[in-house]
């Protein structure tokens, strides 16, 4: 029995422990501590008081996915409903389909007798404005070079990365052995309206499969979109690597070779069937957290850093 979270997951972690100890499944445990990440206003990179697009909007993303039967579900670019995992869930279970975008992800969630509201804080509102306005701290050299094509539609937008975007990342085993993950997230601020990042991609920032483990990402979603990266570690798993080669071998794909690995912003969680855990990312100084059995609370441990496309 283990979960694992980035390290803005830890609010979340003693509600999906309550769930795992009890007997729940890995699905509920994830569901249910990614929204209380949704709920929390300080959070503005997930659900509630997240920051917005270009436009203002909050846009979320999410996905979760059933390691047993490989079922997904997931929403993007879903406004006005702070659960978007929840959503994404009930894409799973109700409808033939695995991901709803915009429009169609909001209509399903009030099919669902959810409640629609206002997602966007003042608190956040203000960040984005002054980013809008040029306003924000200087980011720094290595990242420059992300923030241009977002700059090419923000004029004067210089901003904190770090602090302007993010994701939360859960994975759980429970007592039978079965694993799912979730992910969910406001994405990058000043985004464009409609991008959908990695989070609700299937294969990309989320996967699960109970036969050999699972991985999650933050970080520059385009980069997991086009190079698989979640399905990637979980293949080399499969392919018999450790789980510590799967995610290096994953990393080593994000970027091509002509390109600077430095402009590279990723990071991402990965549990093997055995339980192994491990979390990686392209910058220093992170951190993940997680509970096993045995444990009475959960554990903040260094991220091992991989410069991408290193083999
Ligand atoms: N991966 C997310 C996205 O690209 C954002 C993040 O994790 O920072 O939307």
């Amino acid at each position: 029995m283990i979960i694992i979270a980035s390290t803005n997951g830890a609010i979340g972690i003693p509600q999906a422990w309550e769930i795992l100890e009890q007997g729940g499944t890995a699905l509920d445990a994830v569901e249910a501590a990614t929204r209380i990440v949704e709920d929390n206003p300080d959070d503005h990179t997930v659900g509630y008081g997240g920051y917005p697009n270009l436009v203002g909007d909050v846009e979320l993303d999410a996905s979760i996915m059933d390691g047993t039967t490989l079922q997904a579900g997931a929403v993007g670019a879903l406004r006005g409903y702070r659960y978007a995992i929840t959503v994404a869930r009930r894409v799973m279970e109700e409808l033939p389909h695995v991901m709803l975008a915009g429009e169609g992800a909001a209509r399903f969630a009030a099919e669902m007798g959810m409640q629609s509201e206002h997602l966007l804080t003042e608190q956040a509102a203000q960040v984005w404005r002054a980013g809008i306005d040029g306003q924000q701290p200087t980011i720094s050299a290595s990242q420059t070079a992300l923030l241009d094509e977002l700059r090419r539609h923000t004029a004067n937008l210089t901003s904190d990365p770090e602090r302007v975007s993010g994701t939360v990342n859960f994975i759980a085993q429970d007592r039978t052995g079965h694993i799912a993950s979730a992910v969910s997230t406001s994405g990058w601020a000043w985004k464009y309206p409609g991008r959908v990042g990695d989070s609700p991609v299937i294969g990309a920032g989320n996967y699960a499969d109970d036969r050999y483990g699972a991985a999650a990402c933050t970080g520059w979603g385009e980069l997991a979109i086009r190079a698989g990266t979640t399905r990637c570690v979980v293949l080399y798993l499969k392919l018999g690597y450790t789980l510590e080669e799967a995610c290096h071998a994953a990393f080593a794909d994000l970027i091509a070779p002509h390109e600077d690995p430095g402009t590279a912003i990723m990071s991402m969680v990965a549990l093997d069937r055995h339980g192994n855990h491990c979390a990686v990312s392209t910058s220093s100084g992170r951190t993940y957290v997680y509970q096993a059995a045995g444990m009475t609370n959960l554990e903040e441990l260094p991220r091992l850093v991989i410069t991408p496309g290193q083999k």
